[in-house]
Protein backbone atom coordinates (compact mmCIF):
# COMPACT_ATOMS: atom_id res chain seq x y z
CA UNK A 1 0.00 0.00 0.00
CA UNK A 2 1.23 3.11 -0.81
CA UNK A 3 -0.23 6.62 0.16
CA UNK A 4 0.62 10.11 -0.46
CA UNK A 5 0.21 12.81 1.39
CA UNK A 6 -0.97 16.23 -0.24
CA UNK A 7 -1.75 19.87 0.12
CA UNK A 8 -0.26 23.46 0.93
CA UNK A 9 2.04 24.23 3.39
CA UNK A 10 0.40 24.49 6.69
CA UNK A 11 -2.10 21.97 5.88
CA UNK A 12 -1.16 19.57 8.28
CA UNK A 13 0.57 16.64 6.29
CA UNK A 14 3.15 15.92 8.91
CA UNK A 15 0.79 15.21 11.67
CA UNK A 16 -1.91 13.27 9.70
CA UNK A 17 1.52 11.10 8.63
CA UNK A 18 2.11 10.32 11.78
CA UNK A 19 -1.21 9.81 12.98
CA UNK A 20 -2.27 7.27 9.84
CA UNK A 21 1.39 5.21 10.70
CA UNK A 22 0.20 4.83 14.67
CA UNK A 23 -2.75 3.36 13.49
CA UNK A 24 -1.75 1.14 10.51
CA UNK A 25 1.48 0.09 13.05
CA UNK A 26 -1.33 -0.67 15.84
CA UNK A 27 -2.75 -3.19 13.13
CA UNK A 28 0.91 -5.18 12.72
CA UNK A 29 1.81 -3.58 9.78
CA UNK A 30 5.55 -2.40 8.35
CA UNK A 31 5.00 1.28 7.74
CA UNK A 32 7.90 3.17 5.96
CA UNK A 33 7.52 7.18 6.15
CA UNK A 34 9.35 9.77 4.09
CA UNK A 35 9.07 12.74 3.08
CA UNK A 36 9.66 15.00 -0.43
CA UNK A 37 12.08 16.35 -0.92
CA UNK A 38 14.38 14.09 1.19
CA UNK A 39 13.45 10.99 2.87
CA UNK A 40 17.33 9.44 1.25
CA UNK A 41 20.72 11.02 2.52
CA UNK A 42 20.70 12.52 -1.44
CA UNK A 43 17.43 14.12 -1.22
CA UNK A 44 17.97 15.48 2.29
CA UNK A 45 21.38 17.17 0.36
CA UNK A 46 18.87 18.45 -2.79
CA UNK A 47 16.03 19.51 0.38
CA UNK A 48 18.67 21.63 1.79
CA UNK A 49 19.96 22.86 -1.82
CA UNK A 50 16.98 23.92 -2.78
CA UNK A 51 15.59 25.27 0.71
CA UNK A 52 17.82 26.84 2.09
CA UNK A 53 20.76 26.92 -0.47
CA UNK A 54 21.02 30.09 -2.53
CA UNK A 55 18.78 30.71 -5.22
CA UNK A 56 18.03 28.13 -7.56
CA UNK A 57 16.35 29.10 -10.82
CA UNK A 58 12.83 27.53 -11.55
CA UNK A 59 13.62 25.41 -14.32
CA UNK A 60 16.52 23.98 -12.16
CA UNK A 61 14.21 23.67 -8.80
CA UNK A 62 11.81 21.20 -10.71
CA UNK A 63 14.80 19.14 -12.27
CA UNK A 64 16.32 19.04 -8.65
CA UNK A 65 13.22 17.86 -7.60
CA UNK A 66 12.77 15.19 -10.14
CA UNK A 67 16.21 13.78 -9.42
CA UNK A 68 15.39 13.52 -5.61
CA UNK A 69 12.09 11.45 -6.86
CA UNK A 70 13.74 9.22 -9.07
CA UNK A 71 16.34 8.34 -6.58
CA UNK A 72 14.14 7.97 -3.81
CA UNK A 73 11.64 5.69 -5.81
CA UNK A 74 14.47 3.47 -6.62
CA UNK A 75 16.35 3.41 -3.40
CA UNK A 76 13.72 3.30 -1.14
CA UNK A 77 9.92 3.22 -1.96
CA UNK A 78 10.01 0.54 -4.35
CA UNK A 79 12.18 -1.72 -2.21
CA UNK A 80 9.85 -1.15 1.04
CA UNK A 81 6.48 -1.57 -1.36
CA UNK A 82 8.40 -4.55 -2.97
CA UNK A 83 8.79 -6.05 0.71
CA UNK A 84 4.97 -5.72 1.39
CA UNK A 85 5.39 -2.64 3.62
CA UNK A 86 3.03 0.16 3.96
CA UNK A 87 4.67 3.58 2.50
CA UNK A 88 3.52 6.88 3.62
CA UNK A 89 4.76 9.88 2.09
CA UNK A 90 4.58 13.43 2.80
CA UNK A 91 4.19 15.15 -0.34
CA UNK A 92 5.07 13.07 -4.07
CA UNK A 93 4.74 14.03 -7.75
CA UNK A 94 1.64 16.21 -6.61
CA UNK A 95 3.78 18.86 -4.85
CA UNK A 96 5.83 19.57 -7.91
CA UNK A 97 3.01 19.66 -10.42
CA UNK A 98 1.24 21.89 -8.31
CA UNK A 99 3.95 24.27 -7.10
CA UNK A 100 6.59 24.23 -9.80
CA UNK A 101 4.19 23.34 -12.68
CA UNK A 102 1.12 25.87 -11.33
CA UNK A 103 3.08 27.72 -8.40
CA UNK A 104 5.84 28.80 -10.95
CA UNK A 105 4.38 28.74 -14.20
CA UNK A 106 6.48 25.93 -15.77
CA UNK A 107 3.59 24.02 -17.44
CA UNK A 108 1.50 22.01 -15.67
CA UNK A 109 1.70 19.10 -18.25
CA UNK A 110 5.74 19.62 -18.67
CA UNK A 111 6.11 19.36 -14.74
CA UNK A 112 4.10 16.29 -14.94
CA UNK A 113 5.38 14.07 -17.53
CA UNK A 114 9.03 14.78 -16.08
CA UNK A 115 7.39 14.05 -12.34
CA UNK A 116 6.63 10.54 -13.74
CA UNK A 117 9.49 9.83 -15.71
CA UNK A 118 11.41 10.42 -12.57
CA UNK A 119 9.50 8.06 -10.59
CA UNK A 120 8.69 5.50 -13.30
CA UNK A 121 5.30 5.77 -13.73
CA UNK A 122 5.03 5.05 -9.87
CA UNK A 123 1.79 6.44 -8.43
CA UNK A 124 -0.16 6.35 -5.13
CA UNK A 125 -2.76 3.97 -4.39
CA UNK A 126 -4.54 6.84 -2.58
CA UNK A 127 -3.48 10.48 -2.68
CA UNK A 128 -4.65 12.46 0.34
CA UNK A 129 -5.40 16.28 -0.72
CA UNK A 130 -5.40 18.20 2.77
CA UNK A 131 -7.12 21.32 1.38
CA UNK A 132 -6.35 24.54 2.69
CA UNK A 133 -6.74 28.18 1.88
CA UNK A 134 -3.80 30.21 1.62
CA UNK A 135 -5.31 32.30 4.83
CA UNK A 136 -5.28 29.17 7.08
CA UNK A 137 -2.11 27.68 5.82
CA UNK A 138 -0.04 31.27 6.68
CA UNK A 139 -1.66 30.70 9.85
CA UNK A 140 -1.35 27.18 11.20
CA UNK A 141 2.52 27.81 9.49
CA UNK A 142 2.47 30.84 12.24
CA UNK A 143 6.44 31.49 13.23
CA UNK A 144 7.51 28.47 11.26
CA UNK A 145 8.10 30.18 8.65
CA UNK A 146 10.43 28.75 5.38
CA UNK A 147 11.76 30.05 1.97
CA UNK A 148 7.70 30.15 0.52
CA UNK A 149 6.21 32.66 3.43
CA UNK A 150 7.83 35.51 1.23
CA UNK A 151 5.66 34.26 -1.69
CA UNK A 152 2.35 36.14 -3.00
CA UNK A 153 -1.14 35.24 -1.98
CA UNK A 154 -1.35 34.40 -5.48
CA UNK A 155 1.15 31.41 -5.75
CA UNK A 156 -0.29 29.73 -2.74
CA UNK A 157 -3.72 30.40 -4.24
CA UNK A 158 -2.18 28.43 -8.02
CA UNK A 159 -1.01 25.81 -5.29
CA UNK A 160 -4.53 24.91 -4.22
CA UNK A 161 -6.11 25.06 -7.41
CA UNK A 162 -3.37 23.00 -8.98
CA UNK A 163 -4.26 20.25 -6.02
CA UNK A 164 -8.18 20.47 -6.56
CA UNK A 165 -7.60 19.86 -10.27
CA UNK A 166 -5.81 16.79 -10.08
CA UNK A 167 -7.70 15.29 -7.18
CA UNK A 168 -11.00 16.32 -10.04
CA UNK A 169 -9.42 14.55 -12.98
CA UNK A 170 -9.06 11.22 -10.72
CA UNK A 171 -11.64 10.96 -7.87
CA UNK A 172 -10.74 7.15 -7.41
CA UNK A 173 -6.94 7.57 -6.24
CA UNK A 174 -7.70 10.86 -4.93
CA UNK A 175 -9.50 12.01 -1.36
CA UNK A 176 -9.88 15.68 -0.52
CA UNK A 177 -10.52 16.60 2.89
CA UNK A 178 -11.12 20.03 4.52
CA UNK A 179 -7.88 20.32 6.01
CA UNK A 180 -9.43 23.50 8.33
CA UNK A 181 -11.28 21.03 10.18
CA UNK A 182 -9.98 19.33 13.71
CA UNK A 183 -6.84 17.45 13.49
CA UNK A 184 -9.36 14.65 15.02
CA UNK A 185 -11.81 15.18 11.84
CA UNK A 186 -9.03 14.93 9.49
CA UNK A 187 -7.89 12.09 11.09
CA UNK A 188 -11.28 9.92 11.22
CA UNK A 189 -11.59 10.89 7.61
CA UNK A 190 -8.61 9.62 6.85
CA UNK A 191 -8.68 6.10 8.06
CA UNK A 192 -12.31 6.22 6.19
CA UNK A 193 -10.18 6.22 2.95
CA UNK A 194 -7.23 4.05 4.01
CA UNK A 195 -9.70 1.32 4.77
CA UNK A 196 -11.35 2.02 1.80
CA UNK A 197 -8.54 1.54 -0.14
CA UNK A 198 -7.35 -2.07 2.27
CA UNK A 199 -10.67 -3.66 1.47
CA UNK A 200 -10.46 -3.48 -2.55
O1 LIG B 1 6.76 19.36 3.03
P1 LIG B 1 7.35 20.60 3.55
O2 LIG B 1 6.28 21.59 3.94
O3 LIG B 1 8.36 20.40 4.63
O4 LIG B 1 8.11 21.25 2.29
C1 LIG B 1 9.21 22.07 2.41
C2 LIG B 1 9.11 23.27 1.50
O5 LIG B 1 9.32 22.91 0.14
C3 LIG B 1 7.77 23.95 1.55
O6 LIG B 1 7.99 25.35 1.58
C4 LIG B 1 7.14 23.54 0.24
O7 LIG B 1 6.21 24.48 -0.14
C5 LIG B 1 8.32 23.45 -0.68
N1 LIG B 1 8.16 22.56 -1.83
C6 LIG B 1 8.19 23.08 -3.13
N2 LIG B 1 8.06 22.25 -4.20
C7 LIG B 1 7.91 20.91 -4.02
C8 LIG B 1 7.88 20.38 -2.73
C9 LIG B 1 8.01 21.23 -1.65
O8 LIG B 1 8.33 24.29 -3.29
N3 LIG B 1 7.79 20.13 -5.07
MG1 LIG C 1 5.04 19.41 6.86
Amino acid sequence: LFVCFEGGDGAGKTTQVRLLREVLQQQGREVVVTRQPGGTPLGEQIRALVLHGDHVSPRAEALLFAADKAHHVDQLIRPALDEGKVVITDRYVDSSITYQGAGRALGRDEIMALQHWAVGGLLPDLTIVLDVTPEVGRERRGDAPDRLESEAEAFHAAVRRGYLELAAGDPERYLVLDAAQSVERVHAAVLDGVDRVLSV
